[in-house]
């Protein structure tokens, strides 16, 4: 009992400098995807390496940096995160040179103490409603829509037609303004339904900044010749899949990331795995969130994901994101009255994600859940396709603060704004 009081204290006291140990702790719980960074990331008493795929130390980061390094690395635009880890390598920095770029780091996340007249004043929160495409043309080739007709006796007529895009944005407008009132500040990665965080529609950008932004790109040398003379001559079809959503997911966390937020929340619509192609209704329902986490070994074989990786293991928004998760998630399971998955109600929970231990909340390594610079919630609450949601989810019949909505989706609206004050609350 004294030895678990002792613990507690100590972890208390060392809560801002990070020790090994609470960095391993990170390793085996979140980040280690079923032993596969075994041979990439070793743990020594005083030092931490990153090994590259030989084996070969690539990074050292010594307990007496910790500190330093989670504080840059939150404080940092990612070009320079890059920059400090390349310049680090194996070597120990000097004290001078540890006070030195100490110096240099402005605490971007503290909250201005004279703004303190409405309980979120001086928050600075994320929201990227997830996805873009609210007409068909775009819709199918993002894949992220419902479109059948309900085979029902007492509905033969109806059909169903849902864009994630437009449910996501929805309840970001909604949450936004909750979070507005309580003084917080709020960026939406995106400004119109139909818009992704370049300000445009896909089609827009294909037809106006796509040759442009390829050229640029090859010109730069961070696109080879032989992928930019693929991708120039690609429908939009198979341009989006191969180039353009992963090249746009980085612009959100991007321009998420610019804003320095306390906290971000990523919100998505689920469906249920078993009803692809999506074309009648389930039964099932299940409420998840994500957070980051979930590595294999081969995702560490990128420069740009051992940056996102040392943040995630040295800082503690890994920690902070699964208290935010767990606290969203209860919110989603009372609020909306829908049972929270175990890791056996989905393939991809089994297959490609790490249980936290807090029930409904996975690490899994997508690109926002490792991207994203803040502790954040990145949040399934429902499954669109389940035979009561997609009724529901299609009225528009309710008003909140000049904004036309459903009861589902402010329903999880309020689940994430009262997640979110709780979160900062304490
Ligand atoms: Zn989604």
């Amino acid at each position: 009992m004294l030895r678990a009081l002792f613990t507690l204290c100590l972890l208390g006291h060392f809560s801002f400098a990070q020790t090994i140990q609470q960095c391993k702790y990170r390793f085996d719980n979140y980040l280690n995807f079923r032993g596969s960074l075994n041979n990439r990331v070793q743990f020594q008493n005083d030092v931490i390496y990153i090994l590259d795929d030989k084996g070969k130390k690539e990074i050292a980061i010594y307990a007496n940096e910790i500190e330093l390094f989670a504080r840059f690395l939150i404080n940092n635009p990612f070009s320079k995160q890059e920059q400090l880890i390349k310049f680090k390598g194996v070597k120990k920095l000097s004290k001078a040179k540890c006070d030195s770029i100490s110096d240099k780091i402005t605490d971007k996340k503290n909250k201005n103490k004279y703004e303190n007249k409405l309980p979120l004043s001086g928050y600075r929160i994320a929201i990227d409603p997830g996805h873009t495409a609210v007409t068909l043309t775009e819709a199918l080739i993002e894949q992220k829509f419902l479109y059948f007709r309900k085979d029902s006796i007492n509905h033969p007529y109806d059909t169903i037609k849902i864009f994630e895009s437009s449910l996501a944005f929805n309840t970001a407008q909604l949450l936004q303004k909750m979070l507005e009132e309580q003084g917080a500040k709020v960026l939406l990665s995106r400004s119109k339904e139909n818009y992704n965080s370049f300000n445009c529609t896909y089609s827009q950008w294909v037809t106006n900044h796509k040759t442009r932004i390829l050229d640029s790109l090859k010109n730069a040398k961070v696109l080879p010749v032989i992928k930019y003379n693929k991708f120039i001559k690609q429908n939009e079809h198979d341009l989006f899949w191969d180039f353009f959503r992963d090249f746009e997911l980085t612009n959100r966390a991007k321009v998420m990331n610019e804003f320095y937020p306390h906290l971000s929340v990523v919100i998505h619509y689920n469906v249920d795995e078993k009803n692809e192609p999506w074309k009648q209704i389930t039964k099932k329902n299940f409420t998840m969130a994500f957070i980051g986490g979930a590595f294999t070994g081969d995702n560490l074989d990128k420069y740009e994901n051992k940056v996102h990786f040392l943040r995630l293991l040295l800082t503690d928004q890994l920690n902070q994101s699964e208290k935010l998760a767990a606290l969203t998630v209860t919110n989603f399971n009372k609020n909306l009255e829908i049972p929270i998955a175990s890791q056996f109600d989905a393939t991809y929970l089994k297959d490609n994600c790490l249980f936290t231990g807090s029930p409904g909340v996975f690490s899994r390594n997508l690109n926002l859940c490792r991207s994203v610079n803040s502790p954040l919630v990145y949040g399934e609450s429902l499954y669109q396709d389940n035979e009561r949601e997609c009724e529901a989810l299609m009225k528009m019949d309710i008003t909140y603060k000049d904004l036309n909505t459903n009861d589902r989706l402010l329903s999880v609206a309020k689940s994430y704004y009262d997640a979110v004050f709780k979160f900062i609350k304490k």
